[in-house]
């Protein structure tokens, strides 16, 4: 392929920003709607192939424009039909997007940024250190890769139902990208997801929740873990800075955009730190005041943690007291596992530490060796 520095990779642009990109160009605004269409719902990013497209314009389009997803260096299939994807974002970072289908729907699990710079102590993503922010073409580029391998047409042959931003990174701190890449999987033209089947996981930035609320309508997880400060702090580092009382009262003040709306609370189970019933006491005080679920999530180990999976008498006598309680739980099942690609532990590759570099370069080996 020719230089593309300078051309526009369109699935940066939300449909929007495309019809104005069109409109700059000279062109007609819907022009966009007959491109997204390609993109997304045909996993077209070849304009020759754009045939409702007029030759001339193709012609222009293949000039300025370019339609690039991320580039797969590693897909691994788990027994439980999990599937992981390493994605290289450019020559030294790759992050990893996750697919989990289910009986009643196929949840894609999203990165935001390359590593995460939150630090939360029992999260593998966290020991990796943060590089950078990933591009709304970044975000939506993983959601592509997904719905093509799955041959997924919105409307119709729909495997794709869900996308949840728990994937590596902070959404809330590459909030414009993240919000753009929202808009188009819930756009018609995009992946046409439900605004409530779009959920955005955060560890907590309080300001950003409100504004979040202002400017996008998706569904929202707050990574909660502990139900006091003292404990939570050392878990979530960012709740020194946010602590609880602050975060309830974002996520009520999210509750009430609309009658209906709920927020998850994400509690990751680890053994003797946060699961004994005294705890689960004090969580149910704490969730009580805002509309809301609780989500046990078993601890998933990664290589170097500390922690310890809390055992399943434990899991299940702590969902006992949020139940008998009126407390909405669920547990979480623990899902592709195998291939590393349960919650906490996606790594991708961050390439902000030399000694990182040579993994990577045998993890691309590796992965050009296995699809050969
Ligand atoms: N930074 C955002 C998005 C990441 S979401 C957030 O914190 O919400 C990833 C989810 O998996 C979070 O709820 C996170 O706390 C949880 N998690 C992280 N490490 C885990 C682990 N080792 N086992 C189980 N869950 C984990």
């Amino acid at each position: 392929m020719a230089v593309t520095a300078t051309r526009t990779n369109l699935f940066g642009l939300d449909r929007q920003g495309l019809r104005d990109w069109f409109a700059q160009a000279g062109e007609k605004p819907y022009r966009a709607d007959q491109v997204m269409k390609w993109m997304y719902h045909r996993h077209v990013t070849d304009f020759a192939q754009m045939t409702d497209v007029g030759k001339v314009l193709r012609s222009k389009l293949e000039a300025v424009a370019e339609i690039v997803p991320p580039n797969v260096l590693l897909e691994k299939q788990s027994t439980d039909g999990t599937h992981k994807w390493l994605l290289g974002m450019d020559p030294r970072n790759a992050i990893e997007a996750v697919f989990i289908p289910e009986s009643s729907r196929g949840t894609l699990c999203v990165s935001s940024q390359v590593g995460c710079g939150l630090n939360c102590t029992f999260c593998s993503t966290g020991t990796q250190g943060f590089n950078r922010n990933l591009s709304t073409a970044e975000i939506i580029g993983q959601v592509w890769v997904a719905a093509r391998h799955l041959g997924n047409v919105p409307h119709h042959q729909r495997k794709l139902t869900n996308v949840v931003m728990m994937g590596m990174g902070e959404p809330l701190l590459n909030f414009d990208n993240v919000v753009r890449a929202m808009s188009i999987m819930r756009d018609d033209l995009g992946f046409g997801l439900a605004n409530k089947r779009v959920t955005l996981s955060t560890a907590g930035l309080v300001p950003m929740i409100d504004r979040l609320s202002a400017e996008s309508d998706v569904s929202l997880a707050v990574s909660l873990h502990a139900p006091n400060d003292e404990l939570r702090s050392q878990l979530v580092p960012l709740n020194k800075k946010y602590p609880i009382a602050e975060l309830m009262d974002a996520c009520l003040r999210y509750t009430q955009r609309s009658p209906r709306t709920t927020v998850t609370f994400e509690y990751t189970m680890m053994k003797g730190i946060n699961d004994t019933p005294e705890l689960a006491r004090q969580l149910v005080k704490l969730v009580r005041k805002v509309p809301s679920k609780v989500n046990l999530i078993p601890f998933n180990p990664f290589t170097g943690t500390q922690f310890e999976r809390s055992e399943e008498s434990s899991i299940r006598d702590f969902q006992t007291i949020l139940l008998d309680a009126g407390v909405l739980t669920m547990v979480r099942r623990t899902r592709g596992d195998d291939i590393d690609a349960a919650c906490g532990q996606l790594k991708g590759q961050v390439m902000d530490r030399t000694r990182r570099q040579a993994e990577f370069q045998k993890k691309i080996e590796g992965g050009v060796a296995d699809a050969a």
